[in-house]
C-alpha cells in the first residue's frame, strides 16, 4: 500500500493500492450541490457523505459521525464490507413530520438537515441513477414508535398524580411516544453567523481542535455542509403530534442535556432524572388535555464537557477547602475546564423549528439560557415549569441553589452570597 504525502482521507477500499484523498478537489466532480435553505428538498440538494466514491461527496465527514471510527473498526478487522450499501427498505417514517416554512429559512435550521427522514423517499433516484452508479444517499434522521417504562411513572399512576387514560398512558404504566433520532448536520456559514463569527475562524477552529481531522474544512472552501462527530438529539413526542403546530392546543417541552449519571444510573448530586421524569410528567398531562409534548435530549454529556470533566470536578467540590457548598459550584468546573458551560444553547432551537413549533406553553426547564436561546429564535414561552422542590435529591441542593443564583428560574427567593455558602453537600 502507498501513501500519499499530505493529507489523511479515504480510500474506497482496504484492497486499493493507494489512499484517495478528499483533502483536495482533483479532476472532474458529479457532486450535486447543496442550496441550504431551499424549501424544496430537490432544489435544496441531498447530503452525501459517500466512503465509496469521493467525487460524489459534497459534505465534509462521514454519517453516524461519532460512530465512524467503530465502521473502521469493522471494516479493518474485516467484519464489514467497505462497500456495503444500505438496504433502506421499510425505514421510512411512521409519521410525517413537515415540511414546514422553518424548513425553508437558511437562517432558522443550521445544524441538522430538515430532510434528513425522507432522504430515502425524495432521493430514491438519484440513489438508484445507473450512470453515476448510485450516488449514496442516507437519512440523518430516523422517526419510529415505542412503549416506554419508566418505574417513577408507576408511582406517580399510584399516587394519583397521573390517570391512565389507554391511549397514551396504558394500564400497566407504559407510554406510548413517537421517537426521532436526529444525527447532527453543520451547514457552516449558518453556525458561524449563530456565533457571531467568521466562517474561517470557526473552519480554522474545528481543524485545528480536532488534531487535524478533516483537513477539508481548510482546503475545500467549497464544502459548506460539515458531519461533525458528535452525539446527537433524540426527540421524544407525547399525545397528537398535529397538536404541536396548532395553535389552539398547548404545548409542553423539556429540552433536557444528556446526563449519563443521574438519567441512567440515578445519582444524587444533580436534579437532571427528576426533572427529566418531571418533564415527561407535566407533556402528558398537557397531551391528556388534548396538546401534545415534547422531550428533546441532547447529547451533550457534563455541559458538552465529557463525563471525564464532570467527574474530576466532582471530586474537586468535594475535596476544596470548606467542602462542596453552592457558592462555589460553578468556581471549580471553571478551574477544570476553563470555562462553566460549552454546550452553545444558541443552536438548540433548530429542533424545535425543525418539529415546526413556534410557541410553547409549558417550558419544563429554569435555564436562562435556554430560555435566552429559544426566544431569540422567535418562539414564545408561556409558562416556565421549574423543579418541584420535593423532587431536588438532598446531595443536588448545592447545584440547585448555585444555578438559581446564577440567573436560573426560580419561583422562590434567590439566595445571597453567604447563604449560598451554607449550602453544603456531602463529602463522599
Ligand atoms: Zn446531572
Amino acid at each position: 500500500m502507498t501513501y500519499a504525502s499530505n493529507g489523511s482521507s479515504a480510500n474506497h477500499s482496504l484492497n486499493s493500492k493507494h489512499i484517495i484523498l478528499t483533502s483536495h478537489q482533483r479532476g472532474t466532480t458529479n457532486a450535486i450541490p447543496i442550496q441550504w435553505g431551499a424549501l424544496d428538498p430537490r432544489e435544496r440538494g441531498p447530503i452525501i457523505g459517500s466512503l465509496h466514491n469521493p467525487k460524489h461527496r459534497n459534505v465534509i465527514g462521514t454519517h453516524s459521525g461519532a460512530y465512524g471510527v467503530y465502521r473502521a473498526l469493522a471494516v479493518a478487522s474485516g467484519v464489514l464490507s467497505p462497500t456495503h450499501k444500505a438496504d433502506l427498505t421499510d425505514t421510512s417514517p411512521v409519521v410525517p413530520i413537515g415540511p414546514y416554512p422553518s424548513w425553508g429559512d437558511p437562517g432558522k435550521i443550521v445544524s441538522l438537515d430538515p430532510f434528513g427522514a425522507i432522504a430515502g423517499e425524495v432521493f430514491a433516484e438519484v440513489r438508484s441513477d445507473p450512470q453515476s452508479q448510485g450516488h449514496e444517499v442516507f437519512p440523518t434522521i430516523a422517526i419510529t414508535r415505542a412503549h416506554i417504562n419508566i418505574p417513577e411513572l408507576q408511582d406517580e399512576i399510584k399516587q394519583g398524580r397521573l390517570t391512565v387514560d389507554g391511549e397514551i398512558l396504558k394500564p400497566d404504566g407504559s407510554l406510548v411516544v413517537t421517537k426521532a433520532a436526529i444525527d447532527p448536520v453543520w451547514y457552516l456559514p449558518g453556525i458561524a453567523k449563530r456565533l457571531n463569527i467568521d466562517e474561517w475562524t470557526l473552519r480554522r477552529a474545528l481543524f485545528q481542535q480536532t488534531g487535524g481531522m478533516f483537513p477539508e474544512l481548510v482546503t475545500r472552501p467549497d464544502l459548506h455542509v460539515f458531519l461533525p462527530p458528535i452525539g446527537g438529539t433524540t426527540v421524544y413526542i407525547i399525545g397528537d403530534q398535529a397538536a404541536i403546530t396548532d395553535p389552539t392546543k398547548p404545548l409542553a417541552v423539556r429540552v433536557h442535556d444528556e446526563c449519563n449519571g443521574s438519567d441512567v444510573f440515578g445519582s444524587d448530586i444533580c436534579t437532571c432524572r427528576p426533572y427529566l421524569v418531571h418533564g415527561i410528567e407535566v407533556c402528558i398531562q398537557t397531551a391528556q388535555e388534548g396538546g401534545a409534548g415534547v422531550i428533546v435530549y441532547c447529547r451533550k454529556e457534563g455541559r458538552a464537557l465529557g463525563e471525564v470533566t464532570k467527574f474530576l470536578v466532582y471530586n474537586a467540590r468535594k475535596r476544596q477547602e470548606g467542602g462542596d457548598r453552592a457558592d462555589a459550584y460553578f468556581l471549580r468546573t471553571e478551574c477544570v475546564a476553563g470555562v462553566q458551560d460549552m454546550r452553545f444553547q444558541e443552536l438548540m432551537p433548530d429542533v424545535l423549528h425543525w418539529l415546526g413549533i413556534t410557541k410553547i406553553d409549558r417550558l419544563v426547564s429554569m435555564s436562562n439560557m435556554k430560555y435566552n436561546a429559544i426566544t431569540n429564535a422567535g418562539i414564545a414561552i408561556g409558562q416556565r415549569v421549574p423543579i418541584p422542590p420535593e423532587l431536588v435529591p438532598a446531595d443536588a441542593q448545592v447545584e440547585i441553589e448555585a444555578k438559581k443564583a446564577s440567573g436560573y428560574y426560580s419561583e422562590d427567593e434567590v439566595l445571597a452570597a453567604e447563604a449560598l455558602a451554607q449550602i453544603k453537600g456531602r463529602t463522599y
